[in-house]
């Protein structure tokens, strides 16, 4: 402690301002009601500042400074907010906290893939998956809790939407997982080369583009320069079809695209994927081509999940590469991952195989994803929270779809 914290003196900014006297300006919420710093814009954290009584010609500095700590250092506790006065940090820690999603169970793969089951307001429950690969860590991050679609293979689709996620829980997924990598660096140290968390992709549980803004704010605090600093090009950002949507992802987020496409007509892609009913093909692809900045180095990726005997036939390849004819694309094939009640199966690889020869041959790179993380249940679409397992009725289906029983 300085002598000047213990006799409480205003404290002068470089400009020569007075500070407030934070040590005793009134106390503004109740004990356990602290607004959640994460997950604000950096706007939003500026007004918080000011409004808990930071002067406004500091508030930009303050901003800079809790936004470093907070998604640079990973520091959640405001009394090792050193650059910052005592008063200040103690003031802070009275008006708000810095917090996280808490982690209910961690499981980790026989392949190194790591599942957190989260815990979130409302006692609802969320999971987000951490896949080490060769090249690259990939967090799979939710975005709503359940989801209101109800694509038939996916096991998030049986579970009613309980609500989206807010921003601060989206930011809170890539928290708990650097927290649990130990990647945060430490003061005086050359960050490490590589990147364990490098990639971020929305594919675990929700529709990412039917919570819009909170995705759109967490993924733009994970872009930030002076925080994760992750390239929008290392962001992909998967939708199951939310066409209206699809222009403003492309000028308001402006990661990567990832479609989930999965037929190639729309009578199967009605069946699989029922959004197709409100949106077809057609008017998704057309969206694709749109997207902004399109190129080789950003394509589009579609995401092809392989369903025996329905969507598997060597008509179905060549359908597919008609249809994407002129988009810069890759295409990704997902060997289905089977869950409990499922009334798909996955298709022989022998057909897998096949599949993507024909995609090959007509120019598409078409990496056939590896199931990781299946011991676990963390591959794709398996995501299902633990508390909220209930199966839906078929007209519960039927209407949160908006679609005739
Ligand atoms: N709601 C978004 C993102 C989450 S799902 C979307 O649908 O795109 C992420 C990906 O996993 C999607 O391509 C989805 O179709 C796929 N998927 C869902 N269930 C699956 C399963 N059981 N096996 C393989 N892929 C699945
Ligand atoms: Fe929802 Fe995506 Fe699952 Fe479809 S595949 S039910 S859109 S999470």
């Amino acid at each position: 402690m300085t002598p000047r914290d213990e006799k409480r003196a205003p404290e002068r900014s470089p400009a020569g301002v007075i500070q407030p006297d934070f040590a005793t300006l009134p106390r503004k919420v109740a004990e356990g009601a602290r607004p959640n710093l994460v997950g604000l814009t950096r706007d939003g954290l500026h007004a918080a500042l000011i409004e808990a009584g930071t002067p406004e010609r500091q508030a930009g500095m303050r901003t800079a400074q809790l936004w470093q700590w907070i998604y640079q250092r990973g520091v959640s506790d405001f009394s090792q907010m050193t650059n910052l006065s005592k008063d200040y940090r103690a003031m802070l820690d009275r008006t708000f906290e810095v917090a996280r999603p808490q982690v209910v169970t961690h499981q980790v793969s026989a392949d190194g893939t790591r599942k957190y089951l989260l815990r979130i307001a409302g006692g609802h429950e969320v999971e987000a998956v951490y896949i080490p690969e060769e090249d690259r860590g990939t967090l799979c991050v939710s975005s709503q809790v359940g989801c209101t679609l109800t694509c038939t293979f996916c096991h998030t689709g049986t579970q009613k939407l309980v609500r989206n996620l807010t921003p601060a829980e989206i930011v809170g997924q890539i928290l708990v997982a650097r927290d649990d990598l130990d990647e945060w660096p430490v003061a005086g140290q050359r960050p490490p080369d590589r990147r364990l968390i490098s990639n971020i992709v929305l594919m675990g549980m929700g529709e990412p583009l039917y919570n819009f803004e909170g995705v759109r704010d967490a993924m733009k605090i994970a872009m930030d320069n002076e925080g994760f600093s992750l390239s929008r090009r290392r962001i992909t950002l998967s939708t199951s079809g939310v066409v209206p949507e699809i222009p403003r992802a492309g000028a308001e987020i402006g990661t990567l695209l990832a479609i989930s496409l999965h037929a190639t007509t729309d009578e199967v892609r009605n069946e699989l994927v029922p959004i197709n009913r409100k949106w077809p093909i057609a008017d998704l692809l057309e969206a694709c081509r749109q997207y902004p900045r399109l190129s080789n180095s950003e394509r589009i990726t579609f995401e092809y999940v392989m369903l025996k005997g329905v969507n598997d036939s060597d008509a179905d390849a060549k359908r597919l590469v008609k249809l994407i004819a002129g988009i810069p694309a890759k295409i990704n094939l997902i060997p289905f991952n089977p869950w409990p009640g499922a009334v798909h199966e996955r298709s022989d690889w022998e057909r897998i195989e096949k599949f993507a020869e024909i995609v090959n041959r007509a120019g598409y790179a078409s990496p056939v994803r590896t199931p990781r993380g299946e011991d676990i249940l963390a591959a794709c679409g398996q995501l299902k929270s633990a508390t909220e397992r209930a199966r839906k009725t078929r007209a519960q289906i039927a209407e949160e779809a908006g679609l005739p029983g």
